[in-house]
């Protein structure tokens, strides 16, 4: 008997089973594969981290507590998780990006400046701004390194006494009101509380319960044609408003493995077992539309490409709490392409609630909001 079963042992998973490990929780941890790997949504090499939240001000009290979780994990493991870039949000004033943005860092008294096309210009003379757009530029915002993290998680939970189970996928679970019994294809295993952070295999595993949705999204990496200096130092993360549209977003590649671009959402949704992994040229074409004009120094062709999974709820907003009709199974779940930087908080929060704490406002998160059917769109 364990005091929580984790499905799921990505990028949120194994922070989970690090928090509830470190607190000398008994913990067992499955994963279908063997990660860090390339399958779900924690790869890529690069995520964006930022303070100043366009999505909603409810997430900067989460946001705070994750840089300084982020800056103790990299001191256990002995390496860099996050550096600090600076972030461009772009868009005209009143796109929901730039006025989210500064909503959020006025709201909780962040520190931000708010850049002109020209300030832009002489401080970040790769971007190109059209006239009437400005930026909001946060010291605070930079990268994280993904596979890095993951693995430092997991190494640091099983130090810490979890016992972690790879390439032992999960095929059902059932729930009492104060227990739950897993099957694996190994065997079965009982505990006091599941938590269930499968990402995009989550629907799946919750049989459809919640309305969430797999998108397929692509991340191409460019090399600069010119100037390679403007790419190299001082080269900020950015996420560039586009009205109606997905929104473009980039990262410096701090490896020496070029700018990484994408758009955020517009993807093809679907089973994510069944979803293309291969990159077409209508994957890129988009892409390299958007850069010519905003980013005219980098060389068009992409050098190199990969396949990634969004787990999206209807309103975007993550699912982090009991689940309404069985209060022994925890959700991490619905992280809707915004999930990674919150790893480490989320893994203390859900390690919380494991234990019948509540640290954390997760009003936000609440699954009951979207029970069978009724979910809000
Ligand atoms: C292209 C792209 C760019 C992104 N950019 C950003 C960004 O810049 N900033 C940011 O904050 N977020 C970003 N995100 C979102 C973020 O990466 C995700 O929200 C986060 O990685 C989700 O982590 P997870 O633990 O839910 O999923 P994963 O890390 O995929 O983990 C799920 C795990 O569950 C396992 N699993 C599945 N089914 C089973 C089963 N039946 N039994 C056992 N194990 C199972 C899988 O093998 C996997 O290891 C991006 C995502 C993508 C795809």
């Amino acid at each position: 008997m364990y005091d929580a079963i984790v499905v799921g042992l990505g990028g949120m998973g194994g922070a989970i089973a690090y928090h509830l490990a470190r607190r000398g929780r008994r913990v067992l941890g499955l994963d279908r594969l063997a990660p860090p790997h390339d399958a779900g949504s924690s790869h890529g090499m690069s995520r964006i981290i930022r303070q100043a939240y366009f999505e909603d001000p409810a997430y900067v009290p989460l946001l705070l507590r994750a840089y300084e979780l982020w800056e103790a994990l990299a001191r256990d493991a002995g390496e860099t998780l996050l550096v600090k870039t600076g972030g461009l949000m772009i868009g005209t004033p009143d796109s929901a990006i730039v006025a989210g943005s500064t909503e959020s860092a006025r709201r909780h008294g962040l520190s931000y400046r708010m850049l002109s096309p020209e300030d832009v210009g002489r401080w970040f003379p790769a971007f190109r701004l059209e006239p009437h757009e400005v930026a909001v530029y946060e010291e605070a915002a930079g990268v994280l390194f993904p596979e890095k993290a993951v693995a430092a998680h997991l190494r640091l939970a099983r130090a810490a006494g979890a016992e972690l189970r790879l390439n032992e996928p999960v095929e059902s679970w059932v729930a009492g009101p104060s227990s739950v019994s897993v099957r694996t294809t190994a065997g079965r295993y009982q505990a006091e509380r599941l938590v269930l952070a499968a990402g995009a295999w989550n629907p799946k595993l919750l049989g459809g319960f919640f309305p969430m949705e797999v998108e397929r999204q692509v991340s191409l990496w460019f090399r600069p044609a010119e100037r390679p200096d403007w790419f190299e130092e001082n080269f900020p993360v950015f996420i560039w408003d586009r009205g109606d549209e997905p929104a473009l977003y980039g990262l410096p590649g701090l490896n020496g493995e070029g700018i990484k671009a994408g758009l955020h959402h517009g993807g093809q949704r679907g089973d994510p077992d069944r979803l293309p992994r291969e990159v077409t040229p209508e994957d890129i074409e988009p892409v390299q539309r958007l850069l010519a004009r905003r980013l005219p120094l980098l060389d068009p062709e992409p050098r190199r490409a990969a396949v990634c999974l969004y787990t999206n709820t209807p309103d975007l907003h993550f699912l982090v709490g009991p689940h309404p009709d069985h209060p022994a199974v925890l959700l991490a779940a619905g992280f809707s392409g915004h999930g990674f930087k919150f790893c480490p908080v989320i893994g203390e929060a859900v390690a919380d609630l494991v234990e019948g704490k509540e640290r954390r406002d997760l009003a936000l998160f609440d699954p009951g909001r979207f029970r069978a059917g009724q979910g809000r769109s």
